[in-house]
């Protein structure tokens, strides 16, 4: 009698995965970027089906698929369990090479890790290394990133999923899936169906190191300032020419240098020129500016107007305008609303044997926005370092937690929507998240 094929582990689908070219694109309005995308995008549905889940691909490139819940008739939690979504990106991003990724399977066996082209990951600058120590990792061969940013997460989901459907012993209510492109370039949501999608909460699966759990973001502000100025032939410029450039440098060598990235960490705020361009006649400066408490962007745009009042006395013939808009909002708010979902996530984390670490990101997820629109998303650890460069590595025991997690979340879940008296199961503790600073 033939024996039924094993199934593939995490890894062997992350292996797979990554040797699939998803570059996304910068500036490109539409979705998703690159067609390239799709060809992950058709074999994450095509498995999806064959696993037994309905899953569809949309036009804009999104894999939504549904697991239907376990739950017999008369099981105290069925219709209370909420629909969970789980969500991570498949592009990966467009800051290093992403084809022709050639994964390299190793035992660490502890200090620096030399790949071809001169890489190396330093222990000295990764201390997660320590803890793999004897352990399977993945690195690439240095010529491109990895792309455990995020197939670490789509193949923790996919895995998840293949187990759900095959074994179906285990209580669980309906699961949503949601793999995005264009995570990388800022539109991971932008045409995301919520509707579609109908998850009631959600994780998405896009974090670091085993443990590492994030709840909450930066807020962010997008700021653009444009000076006027007056061009005229330099030969004939004197007591004409008006140079926005001189009163552009000048803004900039004015704005707090202990508030940039490059000399803040933690939980600090930043305001940050990212980019200027321009000429005498006119010259534009983008900044982004970051603070995870909301209010700080208030803050930080009356600096900018000081800073402008002073340029303009300096340079009192230019026009001088100041342009902020909203880019996204600390999602810690938004989770506050529904204690359960970060409470459930801390839990399945502890289940999977690791200490849980609520860590604020500097910058944003596709949490950040989905939990803006409503649907509270916090992010899960993946077993991914170093993202977006050739010394992204991968902890094969991260990601193995990772699935634990999301499984151990499954359960968490049901227990959670059991009501007290039809409790069998050990109470989950309820208490607040740790806290975060
Ligand atoms: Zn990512």
């Amino acid at each position: 009698m033939a024996r039924k094929p094993a199934p593939e582990s995490a890894l062997e689908r992350f292996l797979r995965y990554v040797k699939i070219d998803t570059q996304s694109r910068e500036g490109c309005e539409e979705v998703p970027s690159t067609d390239k995308q799709l060809v992950l995008a058709n074999l994450l549905r095509r498995e999806l089906v064959e696993m037994g889940a309905r899953a569809r691909l949309d036009r804009h490139g999104y894999v939504l698929a549904t697991i239907p819940s376990t739950l017999p008739p008369g099981h105290p939690a069925r219709g209370r369990v909420p629909r969970i979504g789980l969500v991570a990106h498949m592009d990966t991003s467009p800051s290093a090479p992403g084809a022709g990724v050639r994964p390299q399977v190793r035992t660490y066996r502890g200090g620096d890790i030399r790949l071809a082209n001169g890489v190396v990951i330093r222990a000295r600058e990764n201390p997660e290394l320590a803890r793999n120590k004897g352990k399977t990792i993945v690195t690439s061969d240095g010529t491109t990133l990895l792309g455990a940013d995020d197939k670490a997460g789509v193949a923790a989901i996919m895995t998840l999923a293949e187990e759900l459907l095959r074994v179906r012993s285990l209580p669980h209510g309906e699961v949503r899936i949601a793999f995005t492109p264009d995570e990388e370039v800022g539109n991971g949501t932008k045409f995301l169906d919520l509707r579609a999608f109908g998850a009631e909460v959600a994780y998405t699966v896009d974090g670091e190191a085993a443990g590492e759990l994030n709840q909450e973001t930066f807020s962010a502000d997008a700021a653009t300032i444009t000076v006027h100025g007056r061009s005229i032939h330099p030969g004939m410029a004197k007591g004409v020419m008006v140079n926005a450039l001189r009163a552009l440098a000048d803004v900039i060598v004015r704005l707090p240098r202990d508030m940039a990235p490059e000399t803040t960490d933690g939980r600090e705020p930043f305001i940050h020129p990212h980019h200027a361009e321009g000429e005498e006649a006119r010259a534009t400066l983008e900044l982004l500016l970051r603070d995870f408490e909301t209010p700080g962007l208030a803050r930080q745009r009356r600096i900018l107007e000081r800073v402008l009042g002073e340029v303009r006395s300096l340079h009192p013939k230019t026009r001088i305008e100041l342009e902020v808009k909203e880019s996204y909002r600390n999602m810690r708010d938004g989770i506050a609303r529904e204690p359960r979902v970060a409470q459930a996530l801390e839990e399945a984390t502890r289940r999977a044997g690791l200490q849980p670490r609520w860590v604020p990101i500097r910058g944003g997820t596709d949490g950040s926005r989905l939990t803006a629109m409503g649907l509270p998303t916090p992010n899960v650890f993946g077993g991914g370092q170093n993202f977006h460069g050739p010394m992204e590595w991968l902890s094969v025991e991260g990601l193995e937690k990772s699935l634990a997690t999301l499984r151990n979340l499954m359960t968490v879940w049901v227990e959670l929507s059991t009501p007290p008296r039809a409790r069998t199961a050990p109470r989950v503790r309820r208490r607040a998240p740790a806290p975060t600073r």
